[in-house]
């Protein structure tokens, strides 16, 4: 049993790992860092809003944890390549990039305008991109990394009217990925995604009670997700112990994509 415990440890400890979580100011991304940082990582929390990042960051220092902000739109290369800097000169280098920042604004196709697609595909596709693409010579230099890509089963796995530019957001992101993975190999860095089903967010909130009801009444466990339920697998990829896996999905849903018919929930 102690012995368990202590392989456990070793998988999980990222202790004085620099970790880059994009759109960490609340949701997910907020999750992920204070996993993360109860982990005993050094976490810079991104977001366009730096107060709402700063509130975050704040919280996890209060509770023992390393934690700063960062403002940056991923959709913008010279704030990603600023925000890797930051990273850099605070913490000496980056070890694990979790490309968690996203939206999804929802639009019937016959009234989306190609603002809305390209407001879409720019933050969750192209920000996926830029924050790669800027962590890249600091991941290099480290000898091994770890990215991890927040898509979802929206897109990859399943449909939902009003989000034709997200799914496609979202599918594009594992197109990326089993590239990235082939191409950062050699380097030791993995990429991965995790496929989160409904999880429950401030954004998620704001999609209104009736959509929280129909939801969690598709979900096998009768419950929307957590953002630790996210942060936890993201960790696993994260981890030493992961690191023969690359170009991989993790689905975290509750069950939601397994039914055939309405009728097997049931
Ligand atoms: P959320 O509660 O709306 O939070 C989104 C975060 O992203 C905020 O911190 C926001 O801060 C940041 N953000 C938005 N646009 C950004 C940009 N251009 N640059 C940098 N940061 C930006 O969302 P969530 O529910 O936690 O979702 C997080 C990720 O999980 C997204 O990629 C989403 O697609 C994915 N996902 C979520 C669910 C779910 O059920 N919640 C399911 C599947 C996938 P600022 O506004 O200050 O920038």
């Amino acid at each position: 049993m102690r012995s368990h415990a202590r392989i456990f440890s070793v998988l999980t400890s990222l202790s004085g790992r620099s970790v880059i979580v994009t759109g960490a100011s609340q949701g997910i991304g907020k999750g992920m860092a204070r996993v993360f940082a109860g982990k005993g990582a050094k976490v810079l929390l991104a977001a366009r809003d730096l107060r709402r990042a700063e509130a975050a960051a704040e919280e996890i220092c209060a509770s023992g944890g390393i934690a700063s902000a960062v403002d940056a739109d991923v959709s913008n290369p010279e704030d990603t390549d600023r925000m890797a800097a930051t990273a850099l000169a605070r913490h000496g280098g980056i070890d694990i990039v979790c490309c968690n920042a996203g939206i999804f604004p929802a639009t019937p196709l016959a009234e989306m305008t190609v603002t809305d697609w390209d407001h879409t595909l720019d933050t969750n596709l192209k920000g996926t991109f830029l924050t790669v693409k800027a962590c890249l010579p600091p991941l290099k230099a480290r000898g091994q990394g770890r990215i991890i890509v927040t898509s979802s089963i929206t897109g990859p796995i399943t449909g939902y009217p009003g989000w034709s530019h997200y799914a496609a957001s979202k599918a594009g992101q594992l197109g990326f990925v089993r590239t990235a993975a082939l191409e950062l190999a050699p380097h030791r860095i993995t990429v991965n995604a995790v496929l989160p089903g409904n999880i429950l967010t401030e954004g998620v909130g704001a999609l209104g009670p009736e959509y929280i009801a129909s939801m969690t009444s598709a979900i096998p466990q009768r419950r929307l997700g957590s953002v630790e339920d996210v942060a936890y697998a993201v960790l696993f990829l994260a981890s030493d112990g992961a690191g023969f896996i690359t170009g991989q999905t993790i689905v975290v849903d509750g069950g939601q994509v397994l039914p055939e018919s309405p009728f097997a929930l049931r």
